[in-house]
């Protein structure tokens, strides 16, 4: 497959087409295995990989796996690689750094600090998610503009720098503008795996947004959506509650 330029030409191709199943089968059809789904295991990564599957392509899909997530999210996984007979590449932190940071911070370092907690997001989640774009032209994410007022301004394109060289990576949010009701629909009359935790509710509690175990809770009901992240640090100022992988990094800049 002849590599295809990343620039606003390309942007404005697929600009055109608006319909997310359309778009996201011309992406893998374009990149193969150099696009990918990058997914947490919430429903838009779901739907994303159920599209592909309809586009009549294989998805590459990737998850990255901290070592802390839910046993649920293990499960999820199990079921899309099962359903769509492909396999969810689970990207690790790097062992020596892990071993080197729970050495000398502890396992729960996130409590401690702001600081710590972007510390351990970076080494668990940051590092291992460059290291997988690293392989990549095209990132599928499940970034929704009705997720957070940080997420408010999002958009379907954006062309990212990557690394040292700044490589240009495409950044496709395919379903920006879905809703979470137009997600459940969609994967009820499709039959799409869906994460067990974004079916719980008790009192008016739920998931709304997954991550790792403890820095992960569920919300109440008059709470926003990741409310229930780092919930220690809700009384911070200014607080934007995002992990790190879709923040420009500071030496990108
Ligand atoms: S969400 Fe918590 S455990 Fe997971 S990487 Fe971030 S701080 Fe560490």
């Amino acid at each position: 497959m002849s590599p295809v330029a990343i620039n606003e030409a390309l942007v404005q191709s697929l600009e055109s087409i608006a319909d997310p199943q359309e778009l996201i089968g011309e992406i893998f059809r374009r990149f193969g295995d150099r696009a990918a789904i990058g997914t947490s295991g919430q429903l838009t990564g779901c739907v994303m990989v159920d599209l592909a599957v309809k586009a009549g392509v294989k998805p590459r899909v990737f998850t990255i796996d901290t070592l802390r997530l839910f046993p649920e999210t293990y499960e999820l996984f199990a079921a899309v690689e099962k359903k769509y007979s492909l396999k969810v590449e689970k990207i690790q932190p790097e062992p020596t750094k892990l071993k080197e940071m729970i050495r000398e911070q502890g396992e729960f370092l996130f409590f401690d600090s702001k600081e710590k907690q972007e510390f351990c997001c970076d080494l668990r989640k940051v590092e291992p998610n460059e290291r997988v774009l690293g392989t990549l032209d095209v990132w599928l994410t499940g970034l929704r503009s009705d997720q957070s007022k940080a997420r408010a301004g999002t958009s379907r394109f954006e062309i990212i720098p990557h690394g040292p060289n700044k490589r240009p990576i495409l950044k496709v949010a395919a379903l920006v503008d879905w809703t979470e009701e137009r997600l459940r629909k969609y994967c009820e009359e499709h039959q799409v795996p869906v994460h067990k935790l974004l079916f719980w509710e008790r009192d008016g509690w739920r998931y709304e947004s997954l991550g790792c175990v403890i820095c992960t809770t569920p919300i109440g009901p008059y709470e926003p959506r990741r409310a229930g992240r780092w919930r220690w640090f809700n009384a911070l100022e200014g607080g934007d509650k995002e992990c790190g992988l879709h923040v420009v990094r500071k030496d990108e800049v």
